[in-house]
């Protein structure tokens, strides 16, 4: 067997993951494909083009009241009464649009266009009416209630960037600008691989000691939603022959997730099964809890299986991490060290993880040592968010992991947090 890597992998949280940002940084997605608009929204696809106004946005200077169109200047004295020349509708043909001339004012609906003339709107509750002529009561300034030709963007102008992801607001971008399909990145393939002589599949009764397979599940999920496709490989045995065989399977994809088997055990093969395949590590351990025994490597392309016929390689290498086997201790260290790569892979411009901060609701007593990202709920209301632990009994607690929304993040050198203190949240 090749030699496992050194001991010596073992990172901080903040050094991992700036290591995995600085490795996505130069990943790029693999082809790209036209969708139809919420084809592309709904499967989380990411941009490949840019998004351009098609005309000026708005495309004419709009009310944004319903009122009355005037000359701010008219208004110098109040109560004001001005001749009501017309009414504008939104929708009304340039035609139809008179032209104001001092002292006259027409009656405007939001979102219909400003008449030549006209510099703001009076909003209909100052204004009282009576026949050909309104009363005003308030003044306005140049410009009041008119939203300016091409103010939001000039036609022409860039609204959207290859890598945003295709959510609600890109969404109405583009349906704004009558993009009715967009070129979007293939999705990478993300094979997902779980490992353990004592893991069932779902559809498997499982004897009184084994346990049934959640992880390849979870991470199906997660992958999904961070813009992958997952490809579920059968569960490998502790035994490296079948595992060998199924690591090259997973090979075969963008990205490789193991899950299990990574820790000291006798059985824990993964490591020195990656290194039979050539396998560059980065890191094999992390001072975090959940997940301290992550891996995060690279195998060459080609390395994967000599004897079978290999697709043209689309990158020089595959990207692995070999994710530890307790269910919440693998869906923390996916979303903290491997979304990075797989939002790269999938063409996403690369975010920074954000913390938000709560008040802590009751005292946390942990050890120093590990920076911890710990099951939590978040609540309170508005600007009094409050946090506390989901309750968890330790890493393998998928219920509690469920109840929870948040993590609750304790830096390394605490082993106590005080009820009321101000603690770090990253939601999940
Ligand atoms: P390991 O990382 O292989 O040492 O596994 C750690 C713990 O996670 C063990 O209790 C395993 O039974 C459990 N485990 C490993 N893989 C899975 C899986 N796919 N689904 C549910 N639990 C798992
Ligand atoms: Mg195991």
């Amino acid at each position: 067997m090749a030699a496992v890597p050194e001991p010596s992998l073992l990172l901080s949280f903040e050094d991992a993951r700036h290591l995995v940002e600085d490795h996505a940084a130069h990943l790029r997605p693999h082809g790209k494909e036209l969708v139809e608009l919420l084809e592309g929204a709904g499967a989380g696809q990411v941009l490949a083009e840019p998004v351009v106004a098609d005309r000026n946005f708005p495309p004419f200077a709009r009310a944004m009241r319903d009122g009355y169109a005037v000359r701010a200047a008219d208004l110098s004295q109040l109560p004001a009464t001005l001749e009501v020349i017309g009414e504008i509708k939104a929708g009304a043909r340039s035609d139809d649009i008179p032209t104001l001339q001092p002292g006259q004012a027409a009656a405007i609906m939001t979102g219909a266009p400003a008449p030549p003339g006209a510099d703001a709107v009076v909003m209909v509750e100052y204004t009282s009416r009576n026949a050909g002529r309104v009363q005003i009561v308030k003044a306005v300034a140049a410009g009041d209630n008119i939203v300016p030709i091409a103010s939001e963007a000039k036609r022409g102008q860039r609204l959207l960037s290859p890598g945003t992801r295709l959510d609600f607001t890109a969404i109405a971008v583009a349906a704004s600008v009558g993009r009715s399909h967009l070129l979007v990145y293939r999705k990478p393939k993300v094979a997902i691989l779980s490992t353990g002589d004592e893991i069932v599949d779902i559809d498997v009764p499982p004897t009184a000691n084994q346990i049934r397979n959640s992880n390849t599940y979870s991470l199906a999920a997660q992958v999904q939603a961070a813009g992958g496709e997952p490809v579920l490989l059968p569960i490998a045995p502790d035994e490296p022959a079948r595992l060998r065989e199924l690591i090259a399977d997973g090979l075969e994809s963008d990205l490789l997730l193991l899950a299990g088997g990574v820790s000291m055990g006798k059985y824990d093969l993964v490591e020195p099964i990656l290194a039979e395949f050539q396998a560059e590590f980065f890191f094999t351990g992390v001072l975090i809890q959940p997940g301290k025994p992550v891996v995060f490597g690279r195998i060459p392309c080609g390395a994967g299986a000599p004897a079978r016929e290999q697709p043209a390689p689309s990158s020089a290498h595959i990207y692995f991490f070999g994710l530890p086997g307790n269910p919440v201790s693998t869906m923390v260290t996916f979303e903290l060290f491997a979304r990075p790569v797989l939002e790269a892979l999938a063409g996403m411009t690369p975010r920074k993880l954000v913390f938000l901060s709560a008040r802590l609701r009751s005292e946390i007593k942990t050890k120093t040592g590990l920076k911890r990202f710990l099951p939590a709920i978040l609540s309170g209301e508005f600007e009094h968010a409050e946090a506390e632990l989901a309750g968890w009994h330790g890493s393998g607690d998928v219920a509690a992991m469920a109840r929870a929304n948040c993590y609750i993040v304790i830096p390394p050198d605490r082993d106590r947090i005080a009820a009321g203190e101000w603690v770090p949240v990253l939601m999940m």
